[in-house]
């Protein structure tokens, strides 16, 4: 029986190096990698032996008969992807189905190389696969510096808490905490703490992950009101964020009973679940304060305004299907206009809009609704066009087929994604929010680098940053080969003098 793997695939590819028939794709190498949500084995080569199943960082890979409950249709997603394909044969001559190149060392320094002092700002994902790939390929010192007192960036508190699997990846990063070449520097904010300048000189190459970490503004009238979030606020008040307010998210007095979410990609899909969610549902996972806050919700009903059709919802198809079979809440579409119900039924299997064939569709009312069921509401076609109160929120105004229409709320959360910061004495480009670079060396900047959401801006899950770490550890290490063979003394900072 073979493997399969499910909806928590971080795409972080360490499936793909395990396995020894290469059954697993799209592989890194393949065109359409980082194009799809997942990675999938493919059933027809998979000798169920078992090896992705074990170096899966976020435990997403199972064997297919075991699969029962939210992961049933997981067999079925992954047999589809390769349907229309011939299977992999193995290379002539060989037993199994790699067909390996020459072996490349293209990323080995020489071996009278000088030590390397890096230091790499930003514990997350980005900056956690860079000090990975240091240590791993490299005899480089690294000093890991974050802002925080704790490690672990958006794992530790972007990631939901109730996605116990995913979060276990922080397990496999803090594995390198304790290395015997790595110093770990908490509580240091560079920009305030220490500057740019003085980083560059402390060590020879400084690598950047410090993410996007403010949330987009909507840009209409009252978004200054009392009740409207940043999906910052909310996705840091639920994974106990050390800088935010236990009371920041005020669910147990909001009233009306509904809470709506702008946005539909997902961090979107976070917050409604767990606004929606059942409190008998939520467990230790969360912090205390937040759990007794959440247990005393109000909030009935969430309400997820995309300004587009169900064929752009950002969501991806794993966390939709999650939310579709949650026992504790309906799903239902809302069908205000008529173009959401026509272009679902005409879309075709795989289709995007496709994934919502089978979901009720209702009229959702302008206040909330007094069921028993806490539920979720998708209302495509719905632009918001201000925020509506006095002090507070009372409601939204949003676009719609007649016209502007209200829905009352007591709570409005922008989830519209994210934007990098200026960071002083690094260039920044206002128009991406990143920081200006080629292939990860930062631009006008020799010895500088910058990797994950500030690098390339803020799309993609936890194993994109492996790739992209992969990419400006091998132009660090590129630039040090240029410039290094033959130095006899060491001197710090030498990438940037070069
Ligand atoms: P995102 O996927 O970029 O979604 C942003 C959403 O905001 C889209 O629906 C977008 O709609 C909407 N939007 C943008 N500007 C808007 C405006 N002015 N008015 C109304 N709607 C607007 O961002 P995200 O949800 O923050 O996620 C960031 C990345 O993290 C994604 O790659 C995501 O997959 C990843 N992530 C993954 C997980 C997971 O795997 N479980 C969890 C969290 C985050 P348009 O399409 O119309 O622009």
């Amino acid at each position: 029986m073979p493997y399969a793997i499910t909806q928590l695939c971080c795409t972080d590819a360490s499936c793909v190096t395990a396995c020894p028939v290469n059954c697993i794709h799209p592989t890194p190498d393949e065109p359409d990698f980082g194009t799809t949500d997942m990675l999938y084995v493919d059933p027809r080569t998979c000798i169920d032996c078992g090896a992705c199943a074990e170096v899966c960082p976020v435990d997403a890979v199972f064997p297919a008969e075991t699969l029962t409950g939210a992961l049933a249709d997981y067999p079925a997603i992954n047999a589809e992807h390769f349907a229309g394909t011939e299977p992999a044969a193995p290379p002539e001559g060989s037993p199994l189905f790699h067909a390996w190149g020459p072996v490349r060392f293209d990323r080995v320094l020489p071996a009278d190389f000088p030590t390397l002092d890096v230091a790499v700002v930003g514990s997350g994902p980005a900056g956690m696969y860079t000090v990975q790939d240091l240590l791993l390929h490299t005899t480089a010192k690294v000093t890991l510096y974050d802002r925080l007192p704790v490690a672990g960036g958006l794992v530790r508190f972007g990631v939901a808490p109730d996605h116990a699997d995913t979060k276990r990846i922080g397990e496999s990063f803090a594995r390198y905490h304790d290395h015997h070449r790595l110093r770990l520097r908490l509580g240091v904010e560079v920009g305030s703490g220490v500057t740019v300048d003085e980083l560059a000189r402390r060590h020879d190459a400084v690598v950047y992950a410090v993410g996007a970490p403010t949330a987009r503004t909507l840009g209409v009238p009252g978004e200054d009101l009392a009740g409207h979030l940043a999906s910052t606020t909310v996705v840091g008040w639920y994974n106990g964020h050390p800088e935010i307010d236990a009371d920041a998210v005020p669910v147990d007095t909001v009233d009306p009973a509904r809470a709506v979410v702008v946005g539909t990609g997902n961090v979107a899909l976070d917050i409604a679940r767990i606004l929606a969610a059942d409190p008998a549902r939520l467990d230790g996972a969360f912090a205390p304060a937040v759990l007794q806050r959440l247990r005393a919700s109000r909030v009935r009903e969430v309400v997820l305004l995309a300004r587009r059709g169900p064929e752009h919802a950002a969501y991806t198809r794993g966390e939709l299907l999650a939310l579709l079979r949650r026992d504790d809440l309906d799903v239902v579409v809302d069908d205000h206009d008529p173009r959401v119900g026509e272009t679902i039924d005409a879309a075709a299997p795989g289709e995007h809009a496709a994934l919502l064939q089978g979901v009720p569709r209702v009229r959702v009312d302008d206040v909330p609704a007094a069921g028993e069921r806490r539920r979720v509401v998708l209302r495509f076609h719905a632009p918001p066009e201000a925020l509506v109160g006095e002090d507070r929120v009372t409601a939204i105004r949003v676009g719609g087929p007649d016209g502007p229409g209200e829905l009352a709320t007591g709570l409005v959360v922008r989830a519209i994604g994210h934007r990098g910061r200026p960071l002083a004495g690094l260039p920044f480009d206002e128009e991406t929010g990143t920081v200006p670079n080629h292939a990860g060396r930062v631009d006008g900047r020799p010895g500088t680098y910058v990797v994950g959401w500030i690098k390339r801006g803020p799309g993609g899950g936890i194993g994109t940053n492996r790739r992209d770490a992969a990419e400006t550890v091998a132009a660090l290490i590129e630039d040090g080969k240029q410039h290094l063979v033959g130095a006899k003394p060491r001197r710090r900072g030498f990438l940037r003098r070069a």
